[in-house]
Formats: structure tokens, C-alpha cells, sequence
């Protein structure tokens, strides 16, 4: 499989390149040149066949490259073992034709392990084929972040800096990045917004003699393998509630940076019979307007109660741009060229329309997230993080006998004070976790400003 860009015009990447791999020189994000294809009806019979067997199969698909496929059957194995639910993603049944996708289950509590866990291993056997060493700079809105020291802490190819934004994230959270003792992982506190913190990585990433000379590498949802990885649980969700081509299952997916949104349209692209994909936004909504009235613009950020998706400018939209506009880099190249001037851009009627196809949107209120939690505890006893339950009100959009999974993006636990608020009960920090809390932290502080985090990276390079 080669790997393209999004505008066109960079050369394209083999699988193992886009491993180590940030934005395309041109500034575009890396997409597979044709896609792959499963065949639903022979998974459905295929004995055996687990979620963990999914994930690499449909890995190796998208990798097209045999001399990886053994790394990444173990890199999933090893990574699934790492999963307190023997299930590693179960579905629950909440009332009639609503379900829960439990994506929390990993090391950090939060979907982002899915990806993370499988990714790190393979980066550090990239690098090792290379004898070269990386430097992973994460921007994160919380949960990315402790994703990434998580994975990372143990792989020795690897520095990593997570960039999170001041006081802006949980405090479980924060101390799941923090108390880490591993030598290669250093923590930023941003002066400013997930976006500010996003905005000064691209730059850093934009700047080709810097990202060179410092070996920079990404994890964030750019890289195309956390999309892949990302996919296979919607085929999964499929196959388990034995959905054929004309009965489709929906999904609603709490989003932030579009990843997730759109590994669910990957997982339709090559034969997962999906119906609606619900993209749930709280009111950070740039993504729910894009697709409800095609016009995409960058706006403040405002703090919510769901603050992994306190984001205005969604780094994976440009993925669906592409899509959208019949795959034309041209037409992407105008439109981020334009957006980086205005801040907005206006999607062709056609694209839009294609869009709407596949996606449908809607914006949630904190009020509607607490009244969700609320009502879904006093029914069913179960508690749901905040930005479970964004997604889980968004599904009132759709009618009621029709099948939706909500994807459970996080444990509860790592949003104590506002589970608590909204029911009444605190819930409990798995004891695995629970030393984290008490654990002294290490981080730095840094203005939003690319030159202070510039001068950051050149004192701590070996
Ligand atoms: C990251 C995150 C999201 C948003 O996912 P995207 O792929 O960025 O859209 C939603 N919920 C939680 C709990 C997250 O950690």
C-alpha cells in the first residue's frame, strides 16, 4: 500500500514511513492510495474470529506489507493482554436498539489506548530497523496524552513531550501524565487552549530543517495507523450484532479531532455495513456545522465538561475534504489554503452533499450532558463519562427503533467531579490507577509560543 497526500504534493510513503511520519511535507495528511476491501459475509464465518484478530487483519490490510504483518499480529496480541475486559471492546445493551461500545477498557481508561498501545511498538521496531531514534511531540486535550506516555514510556527508540493545555484537563488526567517516571517522557503546560497547543506542534512539524534535524514524530490522530486501528472496532460492533448490507447499524462518536468520526467512515469504505455515523459535538461545534450547513470556520474554544472535544479545528476534517471532493488535492489545497487565510471555507455543494450521506451532526449542551448522565444512572445504575453521554444524547436525532451504538470513549472514573455532580455517587478509580493520585508530578510550563517551545526541544536534544 502506498500512502498520499491529502494536497498532492508530496511524494508518496510505504506503510513503514508513514509509522514515523507527522503531516505531508506539502502540509496535507497522509491517506491509503486505493482502498482495501474485507469481505463481511466470510468474517461473519470465519470461527474465532475476535476483535483482536480483526484489528491486525485489517491492520495488515492497510499496511500491504508482509515483512510487517508478523509485528503487527504480536504488537495486537501484546496490546489487547494490556486490557482489563477479556472482551477488550463489549458491547452493552442499554434499552431497545441502543448500545454501548466500551472503549475504556485499555491501560488509560480512554479509546485512545486502542490505537496507542498497537502503534508504539510498531514505531520502535521502525525505528529499530533503521537504528534510529524519534522525538514524538503530542499536543493533547487530555486524554491523548496520557494515552502516549502510557505506550510510550517503555519503548526505547522514543522521546516523547505531550503539550496539554493549562488547567484545562482533569486533574486524573493531568496526573496520569505527570507521574510518570520514565526518563524519556517530559510534560508542557500550555498557556493556552488544546488548539493553541495543537496550533505550536504543526508549527514546529511546518519548520522541515527542525523536524529533521530533532527527528520529530506524531502519534496524534494524523497518523494513519490510529485511524486503521480505530476502524476495527466498528467492524467488530457490526459483526457481533450480525448486521447484514441492508440492515445497518449506526454509530455516535463523540468527537474532538475527527479521528474517530472518520476511522467509522474508513470501516464503511471497506465493507462494514454502517448506516448513519453521528458525529456529537458539544458546543465547540465547528465539526457539527460543517456538516449540517457545509460551512466549516474556525471559532473560539469554550471550556465544557467534555474537554477532550474542546475543539474548534478538527485535524482529521481535512481527511473527509479529500473524500468529499472526489479525492482532488487540488480542490483541498484551495480550500485549506483559503481556510488558513480566513479561517473559514465553504464546501462545494456536491461535497457537502456527500457528507451529509454519511455523517449527520449534533451539538449538545453541558445542561443535556448532566440531564443524560443523570437520567441513564437512576435508570440503569451505570454511570457514563461526560463525553459518553455527549454522544449517547446526540442519538436522539435518529428514531427510536433505529439500531445505534454510542461509543464509550471513557471510563467515568477520569471525570470524577463531573460524574459526581451530575449523579450524585463518585465513581471509583480502578486500583490499578489509584496510586496516581497521591503520586508527586513533573511538568514544565511554557507561554503559547513557538519559539519558547523551540528553545525547549534544542536544550533537551541528546
Ligand atoms: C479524544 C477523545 C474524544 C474525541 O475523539 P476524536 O477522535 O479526537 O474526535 C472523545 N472522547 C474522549 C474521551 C476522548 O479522549
Amino acid at each position: 500500500m502506498r500512502y498520499i497526500s491529502t494536497r498532492g504534493q508530496s511524494a508518496a510513503l510505504s506503510f513503514e514511513e508513514i509509522l514515523l511520519s507527522g503531516p505531508a511535507p506539502d502540509g496535507g495528511l497522509y491517506m491509503p492510495d486505493v482502498w482495501p476491501r474485507i469481505d463481511m459475509a466470510r468474517i461473519r464465518i470465519t470461527p474465532g474470529m475476535d476483535i483482536t484478530q480483526l484489528t491486525w487483519s485489517i491492520l495488515a490490510l492497510f499496511a500491504g506489507a508482509p515483512d510487517w504483518n508478523r509485528s503487527i499480529e504480536r504488537a495486537t496480541r501484546e496490546a489487547h493482554e494490556r486490557f482489563s475486559d477479556k472482551h477488550i471492546a463489549p458491547l452493552r445493551e442499554l434499552g431497545p436498539h441502543r448500545w454501548l461500545l466500551e472503549l475504556f477498557h485499555g491501560p488509560t481508561l480512554a479509546f485512545k489506548d486502542f490505537a496507542l498501545q498497537i502503534l508504539a511498538p510498531l514505531m520502535n521496531e521502525a525505528l529499530a530497523r533503521r537504528k534510529s531514534r524519534a522525538l514524538v511531540i503530542a499536543a493533547t486535550s487530555g486524554d491523548t496524552g496520557a494515552a502516549a506516555v502510557a505506550a510510550l514510556a517503555s519503548q526505547s527508540n522514543i522521546d516523547l513531550i505531550v503539550l496539554h493545555p493549562k488547567g484545562r484537563i482533569s486533574d486524573v488526567q493531568r496526573r496520569q501524565m505527570t507521574t510518570t517516571t520514565a526518563t524519556n517522557v517530559r510534560n508542557i503546560a500550555i498557556e493556552g487552549t488544546f488548539d493553541d497547543a495543537q496550533a505550536l506542534v504543526k508549527q514546529l512539524f511546518a519548520d522541515r530543517a527542525f523536524a529533521a534535524k530533532h527527528r520529530l514524530a506524531a502519534i496524534n490522530s494524523i497518523n494513519w495507523v490510529r485511524i486503521a486501528v480505530q476502524s476495527a472496532y466498528y467492524v467488530a460492533a457490526c459483526l457481533a450484532l450480525k448486521k447484514e448490507q441492508n440492515d445497518k447499524l449506526s454509530f455516535s462518536i463523540p468527537s474532538g479531532n475527527f479521528g474517530n468520526a472518520f476511522a467509522g467512515y474508513v470501516a464503511k469504505k471497506i465493507g462494514a455495513p454502517i448506516g448513519k455515523l453521528i458525529v456529537a459535538t458539544n458546543v465547540n461545534d465547528g465539526l457539527a456545522t460543517a456538516i449540517a450547513e457545509g460551512k466549516y470556520a474556525r471559532g473560539p474554544t469554550h471550556a465544557t465538561l467534555s474537554p477532550a472535544m474542546d475543539i474548534q479545528v478538527a485535524s482529521n476534517f481535512e481527511r473527509m475534504l479529500f473524500e468529499a471532493n472526489g479525492r482532488d488535492p487540488a480542490i483541498v489545497r484551495a480550500l485549506m489554503d483559503g481556510f488558513a487565510k480566513t479561517g473559514s471555507l465553504r464546501l462545494h455543494p456536491a461535497a457537502h452533499a456527500v457528507l451529509r450521506d454519511v455523517f449527520s451532526a449534533n451539538r449538545v449542551l453541558d445542561s443535556e450532558t448532566v440531564a443524560t448522565m443523570k437520567i441513564v444512572h437512576r435508570q440503569t445504575g451505570l454511570q457514563l463519562d461526560p463525553h459518553t453521554a455527549v454522544g449517547l444524547t446526540a442519538t436522539r436525532i435518529l428514531g427510536e427503533t433505529e439500531d445505534v451504538v454510542t461509543l464509550a470513549t471513557a471510563h467515568p472514573a477520569k471525570f470524577l467531579e463531573a460524574v459526581h455532580i451530575a449523579t450524585g455517587v463518585k465513581p471509583e478509580l480502578p486500583e490499578p490507577l489509584r496510586w496516581i493520585l497521591t503520586a508527586s508530578e513533573r511538568y514544565d510550563t511554557l507561554p503559547n509560543d513557538a519559539a519558547a517551545l523551540r528553545d525547549y526541544v534544542e536544550k533537551g536534544a541528546r
